[in-house]
């Protein structure tokens, strides 16, 4: 049969226009994005909520082959990215593939037609050769299960579903979280709400943002001389690559670096905040790195205002204006934001049910037997499919890294399959085996199992204690495996 299209991308963030620019490169066009959202830019689209900013500078959290001169900081706010995203989509042509407000439900590898028949909401088919999964690691918002929560009668945010027009002045707030997010979020909130309690289940560490604006002046000379900005975008890179490998990946030769990483986040945290006994409570007391690092130099301090108060007994129950924690206390509150996060090991990998060869569920058999994606990319029996929020893949800690070395697995493997005039890969199951004992093995070293990450609750972990999102490679190792992967790893029919 002949497909609605050669190529369905599910996903039009930053991780699928990438897979599309890929394969337009490649001279494929019959490509369709779906995107369960009503606009493009992925995560950059989603959140909104006030202090959104990468925490990874902003030089190197771009595609490389298409640079912004005109970021205005170092760490670019959220509305930059998502104006970057447009510019890019614009650029490469790419919105004439978007299908907006099409939740995809499943995909069913179709064995006599050798294609993909993907369902999306509302019950309609698109089949496509080639099926690409770029649906994100944190786009499914985690909302905990606390007693009585939908009982709450007043206004529920999550971060990920930001209401800018709800007004947060004057207002009882409570907000249910500390990570990254959150960091980002209290400062802003303890500013604009009458009383803010943070309610902290897991402190975080935070090291100070090294931010700044970028004067008109060297966005001038980055417009001017693209290769003045490519060399400070790699000493960006090469700084992160160093923190990545050395402190996270090597901990067991470097674990000196993490322990200068806490001396330095124990620092800035008694510098900002003078009270010991609020200190202690804000202090982790798990290795650094078992989480993502984050870096703040107004969360500490927020916690010294007068209105701003830190919750470490666990919440019992939410009544309709109030929450109640475990020593019986309650507080009146009317607006909970949700900071909780995202559900990434449950309902993210995949986003939606992916039946292959024989009707194995990915989901079901990732979670019965062990997360695995051969190069972060392909799964045995899954054939025609390329899945880039996989098990292993995330590489480096700017997810570009992740995006452009899956561009050029893409761009191999895709060149072979011409080559040998072919329809359809599959990759072998010894190369996923292969690839999957190669892996865990080196995590051997990593800060996930030689580290005290017991009391981190970190979601690098999964259900298996497994830490399996990151490849624990250089990212250097990531790209040079990409352009030079064994071809044989794949058969092809
Ligand atoms: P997160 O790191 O998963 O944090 C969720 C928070 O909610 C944690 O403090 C967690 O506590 C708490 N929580 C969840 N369920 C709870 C419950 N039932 N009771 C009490 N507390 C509960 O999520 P996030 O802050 O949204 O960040 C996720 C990731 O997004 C980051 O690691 C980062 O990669 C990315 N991010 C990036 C940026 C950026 O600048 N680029 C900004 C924000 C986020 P426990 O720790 O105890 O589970």
């Amino acid at each position: 049969m002949t497909p609605d299209y050669e190529v369905a991308i599910v996903g039009a963030g930053f991780g699928g226009m990438g897979a599309a620019i890929a394969f337009q490169r490649l001279g494929i066009t019959s490509l369709v994005l779906l995107e369960r959202e009503d606009d493009l830019g992925g995560t950059w689209h989603v959140n909104h909520y006030p202090g959104l900013a990468v925490d990874i500078p902003s030089m190197t959290y771009s595609y490389s082959f298409e640079p912004n001169p005109y970021w205005s900081r170092l760490f670019a706010p959220g509305e930059e990215l998502k104006r970057y995203a447009e510019h890019v989509a614009t650029k490469y042509d790419l919105r004439k593939h978007m299908r907006f407000n099409t939740a995809v439900e499943g995909a069913c590898w179709d064995e006599a037609g050798q294609c993909w028949r993907i369902t999306v909401a509302g019950g309609a088919q698109v089949t496509a050769r080639y099926l690409v999964t770029a649906t994100g690691f944190l786009s499914q918002p985690h909302t905990p299960e606390i007693p009585g929560i939908d009982t709450f009668a007043g206004k529920v945010i999550h971060t990920a579903a930001w209401d800018d027009a709800y007004e947060m002045s004057g207002r009882r707030v409570a907000i249910i979280g500390t990570g990254a997010t959150a960091v980002q979020l209290i400062p802003k909130l303890a500013r604009a709400a009458a009383e803010l309690t943070v309610y902290q289940r897991t402190p975080i560490w935070v090291v100070p943002k090294l931010d700044s604006a970028i004067p008109q002046g060297m966005r001038a000379l980055f417009a001017r001389l693209p290769i003045a900005q490519r060399a400070a975008r790699a000493i960006c890179t090469s700084v992160l690559e160093l923190m990545m490998v050395s402190a996270v990946l090597h901990f067991r030769q470097a674990k000196v670096l993490n322990a200068g990483a806490a001396r330095l986040a124990r620092r800035h945290l008694r510098h900002q905040v003078p009270d010991p006994a609020l200190r202690r409570k804000l202090t982790p007391d798990y290795d650094f790195g078992c989480k993502r690092p984050t870096f703040s130099n107004s969360y500490y301090r927020a916690f010294t205002r007068p209105n701003v108060h830190l919750e470490t007994t666990a919440i019992e129950r939410i009544g309709p204006a109030e929450i109640v924690t475990s020593d019986g206390l309650s507080t009146p509150i009317d607006t909970l934001v949700l900071a909780t996060g995202f559900n990434i090991w449950d309902i993210n990998f995949p986003a939606f049910p992916i039946l292959g060869r024989g009707g194995r569920n990915l989901g079901q058999w990732w979670r019965d037997t062990r997360f695995q994606a051969y190069e972060g990319v392909a799964v045995p029996e899954f054939p025609n499919y390329l899945t880039l929020a996989s098990p292993y893949s995330y590489s480096g800690l700017s997810y570009f890294t992740t995006i452009e070395s899956q561009m050029r697995h893409i761009r191999r493997l895709f060149t072979e399959l011409r080559r040998r005039d072919a329809r359809t890969f599959e990759v072998t199951q010894d190369a996923n085996d292969a690839f999957l004992d190669r892996v865990t093995g080196k995590l051997g070293d990593s800060v996930f199992y030689l580290g005290n990450c017991a009391g981190s609750r970190s979601y690098y972990f999964n259900q298996h204690g497994e830490a399996a999102i990151l490849r624990p490679t250089s990212t250097i190792n990531a790209f040079r495996e990409a352009s030079r992967f064994s071809l044989h790893d794949y058969a092809y029919t």
